[in-house]
């Protein structure tokens, strides 16, 4: 029972993120691509390049959620060519409440540059939403020491299917929904939709994640927009919004089902769960909780994967 008073403080004080007894919340920021061609990601007019635009992008919303009390890692803080394992590692050994990758799309096509603009936010999925989706995630996947993409899509099923992550991958779903939908209020930009496909940088992280393409650096006028700090800045501040968004619905829920359902889960043991129990056998049975916790940092470091 002790557990609620501490846990109603972090309720509370999950908004802006700051002195809750879960710690501060851990995002984990990708900016994709770096480093020399061809890892350096699609190309636009007037010199621009993705990884570039995705680096200040996400430099930005770094400082904007730092302000609000959040600790935020980069994958990378410079120009250079980090591979995909090696940004989910820094995902998982930050103990990221969520990992978010930003990248710039692109068409291939003359007529195609032309007219295709939109922003775009992925999740993880076997399945791509459509032949479209399919070839992003194996641009995205690229580059010739890539990871090849898993022919039978068995590699990321498996993935999906680890008990686990269950919960983190269905809350990958909410943060893309979050991520679009601040992207596309905050920068009236046309929205292509919340979709999924199986893009490797998001297969190995451990708890949710998406990957928003935040307009295409092909189009004419996007381009422009791109590259402009002015935008950029728009663009980071609809990410901190979501994030914080994303905080308030999802973490504060886990917190709320775990300050409700512990006594009850935990009585034969004292109540700090300190340290991973080994497999839960009942939890799932014993209580309606919603979520089991990933990586909700300080508090909640009990044995998650319940289902
Ligand atoms: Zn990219």
């Amino acid at each position: 029972m002790k557990h609620l008073i501490p846990l109603a403080c972090c309720l509370l004080a999950l908004p802006a993120f700051a002195g809750t007894d879960a710690g501060a919340l851990v995002v984990v920021l990708d900016p994709g691509h770096g480093g020399k061609f061809p890892h350096d990601g699609a190309r636009g007019r007037h010199g621009l390049v993705e990884k570039n635009i995705s680096l200040a992008v996400a430099q930005k919303t770094k400082a904007l959620l730092e302000l609000a009390g959040a600790t935020v890692v980069l994958t990378r803080e410079n120009d250079e060519d980090v591979s995909l394992a090696e940004r989910d590692r820094i995902a998982n050994e930050a103990g990221a409440d969520l990992f978010l990758s930003i990248h710039c799309n692109s068409m291939e096509l003359g007529e195609d540059r032309k007219v295709t603009q939109g922003v775009e936010t992925y999740f993880l999925s076997p399945d791509p939403t459509d032949a479209e989706a399919r070839m992003l995630a194996e641009l995205e996947n690229g580059g010739p020491d890539a990871v090849p993409l898993p022919r039978s899509a068995s590699a990321v099923e498996g993935i999906l299917n680890d008990l686990a992550l269950g919960q983190a991958r269905n809350d990958s779903a909410v943060l893309a929904r979050l991520v679009q939908n601040h992207v596309i209020r905050g920068t009236w930009a046309t929205s292509r939709g919340v979709r999924q496909a199986p893009f490797l940088v998001l297969s190995g992280t451990r708890m949710p994640s998406a990957l928003v393409e935040i307009g295409f650096i092909s189009h004419p006028q996007e381009s422009r927009q791109l590259g402009r700090e002015k935008y950029q800045a728009r663009i980071a501040q609809a990410l901190s919004e979501a994030v914080r968004d994303f905080a308030g619905k999802v973490l504060e829920r886990r917190l709320f089902a775990k300050a409700t359902t512990t006594p009850a889960l935990a009585a034969p043991v004292p109540a700090e769960p300190s340290a991973p129990a080994p497999a839960p056998a009942e939890p799932a049975a014993a209580a309606v909780v919603e979520a089991p916790p990933v990586n909700t940092a300080a508090v909640v470091a009990s044995p998650g994967g319940t289902r």
